[in-house]
């Protein structure tokens, strides 16, 4: 380093700081644990459904049978994936991308129609969470009580009811990891490997991890899931506009709150509706403030509006102070069918036309599926060749899948040459959900044609003669 650049730096001399000078300042808010309040209503019951609904198709679905099997098992090891009637391969993803792309259009739509419907009554987040909240208050009792417990010193009292929750919990974990593997692996089956302590590895891995993820997720995480590792809550707004449904408080008919009498007159004490109970935020699972207006934490549950019309119905108010509305029907006061009539807008019409064609389209697809599916593969390893009688051989392998669930025979022919014909087995039979590999040979008077590559097409009619499948395939003429 030169002199003048030495010169033309400015030295800033690094002092200690004494610790007891140092104000530390931290960047993160310490986690406040929430503890919501039970709550009933038209929403809360809305909820429950759900809860039972999915669960019960959830925990329900595997114990089923279709004929001589579980109706919905997704058997990996075999790639086949049964879903009661429908035997689907691999070949078949095209069916999964139409499931996500519907899920996807469905999400879209009833984001942009009420908001984070999804969040708030079905997603297995909140529908856990619910299922773990109400074992706590069971054994813990409601809002006040769990704080009174917490705030609390160790005794037999307090041992023993945590000591169950987590006991419960851990047991309704445990069941939900069960049943999720009981999707992959034969449910029935994998019962008895539990009780006779003889589960594989894997099976242990997945039971654990997904009763782990249930029990962390539902028992501790709970809010923190939808607030800071959900990545819907992140761009959900990017779908909302000023005509979507989302739980709303009328600040103009609710402010200024304030503490009240049921006989004091609101308007001669200068009052609106809101009494400034809190009810609002202690019912709240995420632990905000409705009265703040519209915040990315809401997951739009609906338990602040049933609680604050309890509070309304003990005040003698009109319902609704806190309700499911849109942002221009609370500006313009719009009455219930004007809001609706700007709800079912251009965008949640078309958003409907899509969702329906592509549910048709995936349905009919469905419905006029082929029960088995065929590849065709030149065979690589066998040249065009020249065999006894003056015949042009070409070597086949088929692959045929019988989707269905009873052996099957097809008949197999080929087009597309003058003179082609199969100089091996017509027929092949395939177990039950099986797929077999066969060898094909084709041959072909010899200048029957001109030398090069000539296309072809094999046709494979099941033995009931009304399907079939054509695939395309090349014939080789050496010169
Ligand atoms: S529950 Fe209703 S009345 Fe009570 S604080 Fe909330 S908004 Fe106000
Ligand atoms: S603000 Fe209301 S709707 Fe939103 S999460 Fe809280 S209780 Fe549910």
């Amino acid at each position: 380093m030169s002199d003048t650049d030495s010169a033309s730096r400015k030295i800033i001399p690094i002092t200690a700081v004494d610790a007891d000078d140092a104000e530390m300042v931290s960047l993160y808010e310490a986690h406040k644990k929430i503890y919501p309040r039970s709550v009933s209503g038209l929403f809360a019951r809305w909820r429950w459904v759900l809860v039972w609904l999915t669960q019960l198709v959830f925990y329900g679905l595997p114990w089923l049978e279709w004929g001589q099997r579980q109706a919905v098992l997704f058997d990996l090891g075999a790639r086949r994936f049964y879903i009661f009637g429908l035997v689907l391969y691999p070949q078949d993803f095209i069916y999964l991308t139409g499931l996500l792309v519907i899920s996807a259009l469905s999400l879209f739509l009833f984001t942009a129609v009420a908001g984070r419907l999804w969040c708030g009554y079905a997603c297995p987040q909140t529908v856990y969470t619910e299922i773990f909240l109400w074992i706590e208050r069971k054994l813990e009792g409601d809002r006040s009580a769990r704080i009174r417990l917490d705030d609390g010193p160790w005794n037999f009292n307090k041992l023993w009811r945590k000591g169950g929750k987590h006991a419960v919990w851990l047991l309704v974990a445990l069941w939900t990891g069960f049943t999720f593997v009981g999707y992959f692996t034969p449910i029935q089956e994998l019962g008895r490997e539990v009780l006779q302590w003889r589960m594989g590895s894997w099976e242990v891995f997945w039971v654990i991890f997904y009763g782990f993820a249930t029990y962390g997720n539902a028992g501790f995480m709970r809010e923190q899931v939808c607030k800071y590792m959900c990545p819907y809550a992140r761009f959900q707004s990017a779908m909302f506009d000023k005509d979507t449904l989302i739980v709303t408080y009328d600040t103009e008919r609710g402010e200024p709150r304030g503490a009240r009498s049921r006989k004091a007159d609101p308007a001669t004490l200068n009052l609106g509706a809101c009494v400034d109970c809190s009810l609002c935020v202690q019912v709240c699972p995420t632990g905000i403030d409705i009265r703040n207006g519209l915040q990315y934490e809401c997951i739009g549950c609906g338990a602040c509006a049933d609680v604050c019309d309890t509070v309304m119905d003990n005040m003698g108010y009109a319902r609704g102070l806190v309700k499911y509305s849109t942002q221009n029907a609370v500006k313009n006061h719009w009455t219930r069918a004007e809001t609706w009539r700007h709800v079912l807008r251009p965008r949640v019409l078309v958003y409907t036309a899509i969702l329906t064609l592509i549910c048709v389209a995936m349905l009919a697809s469905l419905a006029l599926r082929t029960p088995f599916k065929v590849d065709v593969v030149r065979d690589r390893g066998v040249l065009a060749r020249i065999v006894a009688g003056g015949m042009i051989e070409n070597v086949y392998r088929l692959q045929v899948m019988n989707a269905t669930e009873s052996e099957q025979t097809y008949r197999l022919s080929v087009s597309g040459l003058a003179g082609l014909a199969i100089a091996s087995e017509e027929t092949v039979t395939v177990a039950s959900t099986e797929a077999r590999w066969v060898a094909v040979r084709l041959q072909l008077p010899y200048e029957a044609t001109a030398p090069g590559t000539h296309p072809i097409h094999f046709e494979i009619t099941a033995g009931d003669g009304k399907t079939s499948v054509r695939e395309k395939s090349v014939f080789l003429v050496p010169r």
